[in-house]
């Protein structure tokens, strides 16, 4: 089955733990904006990023 994170805008400030928090350094992307973008080609599905974000903009969906 496919699994990939993926980001609540409404949520995400833009702090960078989840992409500091995740294996691969090309999976989430900072924008401009201060919102993240989760390559979901290249996502895992590991929930790391789930575990570190604070304010509960991430999840996984399966
Ligand atoms: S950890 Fe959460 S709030 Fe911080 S950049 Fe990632 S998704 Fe956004
Ligand atoms: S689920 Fe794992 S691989 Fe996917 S973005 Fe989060 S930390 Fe990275």
């Amino acid at each position: 089955m496919y699994v990939a994170a993926k980001v609540d805008e409404n949520k995400c400030n833009g702090c960078k733990l989840c992409i500091w928090s995740c294996p691969d350094p090309n999976v989430i992307i900072l924008h401009p904006n201060k919102k993240v973008s989760i390559n979901q080609s290249r996502c895992k599905g590991c929930g790391l990023c789930v575990i570190a974000c604070k304010r509960e903009a991430l999840s996984i969906d399966s």
